[in-house]
C-alpha cells in the first residue's frame, strides 16, 4: 500500500521515484477513469475554500417534486465541492510527521483519499472546461463514482485508530486529538454530500416515470434524500436501546432498562444516521456504567422539543451561493434557508455512578478510554484498544474500548449546529444534554 503513494511529496525524503511496475498497480487500483493526481492537483484544489456545508443545502436540491434539472444541479454541485474537500484532507494527512504517514494504516487512508480524488478528477477537469453534467447518462456514472467513494472511506475509522495506536510514540494525545477532530468532521461532510447526491439519484427515479408520485420517495414520503424532515427520536433511541441491549447481554449477560419520556411524539428534520450514531454511542456509555456500577435504576431518556427562535434581524449569516466562487460548476444558487428551525434537546440520564475527577478533563479526547478487557475476561493483557478496533473494523460493535464514542458523537452533533455536554454527579451518575437543530421548513415550491 505504501507505494502506492511514491508520487507524491509524502515519500520524497527517501529521494525514490516509484517504479514502472508500482505505477501500473496503481493504475489497477483506480477505476477506468481514474486520473494520475499530482502534487500540483492536489495543492490547486487544497488552495480553494471548502465551502461549508448546511442542512439547507442538502434539502434544496432534492425538494419535491425532484426533477432532472435539480438531480443535474445536486450533482454539479457535489462535483463542486467533493475534490476540494478530498484536497484538504490529503493535505492535511501529508502535513502529518513523516513516519505517522508513513505507518501502513495510515497511508491506506492517504491512498484512499488519494484514489477517490483521482476519479473524481475527471469530472472536475471536464467542468472547468465548460463541460459540467448536463445528462442522465453523465449523472449516473458519476453517481456511479460517488457510490465508490463512500464505499472507499467505509472503515476509515478503525483504520485511522490502529494507525494513531501504533504511532503513539511519535505523535502526542493533543496532536492526534486536533488531527482526528478536523479530519472526521471533514469526512462527515464529504460522505454526506456525496450519500445526499447518491440518495438523490435512487428517490428520483420514479419522477422521470410519468405517472409516478410527487414525494421525494414513495417507501418514505418524509424523506429528502438522507434527510428525514419528520424524524421521530423516540423511535431512534427505542431502536438503539435494543441493539446496545443485545450487546450489553451477549458481553454482561444482563440488559439494563430504558424509559422513555418527556414528549415521545417530538418529530423534526434531521439525519437519521447520525442521530442513529451518536445516541447508539451515548447509550453504550450509559449502559456500561450503568452494569459496571451494578446500578438497578433504568436510563431515562428525555425528549424536549424546542420552540422555535424569534427571528432577529441581521440573524442569518450571509453566504454566498457558492456557485459565485466555483464559476464553472452549473448548479442552482442556494439562498440560506429559514435558520429559526425548531430543535430538540434529548437528555440520557444514567444511575451509573458519574464520572471520576481524574476521568473527566479526557472524555473528549480521542482515543481515551477506560474501559479494560481484563475486567471480565481473565487472562486478557488489558486494555490497548486493539480488540476494540478488530471488532469495530470487521463490521461488529463492542460495548466500548476505543474511545472515539464522546469524541465523535460531538462532532456529528457539531457539524450543524448541535452539541452535546456532559453533567456527571460523581458517586451518582451521569446527565449528557444532545442538542440538535432542525434543518428548519422546507419550501415545497
Ligand atoms: P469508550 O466508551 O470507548 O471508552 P467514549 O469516548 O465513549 O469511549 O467514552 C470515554 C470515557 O468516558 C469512557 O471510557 C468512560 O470512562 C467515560 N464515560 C462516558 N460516558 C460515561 C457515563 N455515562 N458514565 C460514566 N463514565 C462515562
Ligand atoms: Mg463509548
Amino acid at each position: 500500500m505504501t507505494a502506492l503513494i511514491k508520487s507524491t511529496r509524502l515519500l520524497r525524503p527517501l529521494g525514490t521515484r516509484a517504479p514502472a511496475l508500482l505505477q501500473a498497480q496503481r493504475r489497477r487500483f483506480t477505476s477506468d477513469r481514474a486520473y494520475d493526481v499530482s502534487d500540483a492537483d492536489i495543492s490547486k484544489l487544497a488552495n480553494l475554500p471548502q465551502h461549508p456545508l448546511r442542512l439547507a443545502d442538502l434539502v434544496r436540491h432534492g425538494r419535491p417534486p425532484l426533477s432532472e434539472r435539480s438531480l443535474l444541479s445536486s450533482a454539479n454541485f457535489t462535483l463542486s465541492l467533493a475534490p476540494i474537500r478530498l484536497a484538504h484532507r490529503l493535505q492535511a494527512l501529508q502535513n502529518l510527521p513523516y513516519i505517522v504517514v508513513s505507518n501502513p494504516n495510515i497511508s491506506q487512508i492517504y491512498n484512499n483519499y488519494l484514489h477517490s480524488l483521482s476519479i473524481l478528477l475527471p469530472y472536475w477537469q471536464a467542468a472547468s472546461e465548460g463541460r459540467a453534467i448536463t445528462t442522465l447518462d453523465d449523472e449516473i456514472k458519476f453517481t456511479n463514482v460517488l457510490a465508490e467513494l463512500v464505499a472507499t472511506h467505509t472503515d476509515t475509522i478503525p483504520i485511522l485508530a490502529k494507525g494513531f495506536l501504533e504511532c503513539r510514540r511519535y505523535i502526542s494525545p493533543a496532536e492526534v486529538t486536533r488531527f482526528l477532530d478536523e479530519h472526521l468532521r471533514a469526512r462527515i461532510g464529504t460522505r454526506l454530500i456525496s450519500e445526499q447526491h447518491i440518495a438523490l439519484h435512487f428517490s428520483s427515479q420514479p419522477h422521470f416515470d410519468p405517472g409516478a408520485s410527487p414525494t421525494p420517495c414513495p417507501e418514505h414520503p418524509t424523506y429528502i434524500g438522507v434527510i428525514d424532515t419528520a424524524l421521530k427520536p423516540s423511535l431512534t433511541i427505542d431502536s438503539c436501546a435494543g441493539f446496545v441491549a443485545d450487546i450489553c447481554e451477549l458481553r454482561y449477560g444482563v440488559r439494563p432498562k430504558l424509559i422513555i419520556d418527556g414528549e415521545p411524539e417530538t418529530t423534526f428534520a434531521f439525519l437519521p444516521m447520525h442521530l442513529e450514531y451518536i445516541v447508539t454511542e451515548l447509550l453504550k456509555n450509559a449502559f456500561r456504567a450503568s452494569i459496571e456500577s451494578k446500578a438497578t435504576e433504568p436510563i431515562v431518556v428525555t425528549i424536549a422539543p424546542e420552540p422555535p427562535l424569534k427571528q432577529q434581524e441581521g440573524h442569518l449569516p450571509d453566504i454566498k451561493p457558492p456557485s459565485e466562487e466555483l464559476g464553472p460548476f452549473k448548479y442552482d444558487a442556494i439562498k440560506p434557508l429559514d435558520d429559526n428551525a425548531p430543535g430538540v434537546t434529548i437528555r440520557i440520564r444514567d444511575r451509573g455512578g458519574g464520572i471520576p475527577p481524574d476521568v473527566l478533563p479526557n472524555i473528549w479526547s480521542y482515543s481515551f478510554t477506560t474501559f479494560s478487557e481484563d475486567q471480565d475476561i481473565p487472562g486478557s493483557s488489558g486494555n490497548d484498544g486493539l480488540s476494540a478496533i478488530a471488532t469495530a473494523s470487521t463490521g461488529g460493535s463492542s460495548i466500548a474500548g476505543l474511545g472515539y464514542g464522546l469524541p465523535l458523537s460531538r462532532a456529528y452533533a457539531e457539524y450543524f449546529g448541535g452539541g452535546i455536554a456532559v453533567q456527571s454527579l460523581y458517586g451518582w451518575g451521569t446527565d449528557v444534554y444532545l442538542r440538535l437543530k432542525g434543518v428548519g421548513k422546507v419550501d415545497q415550491k
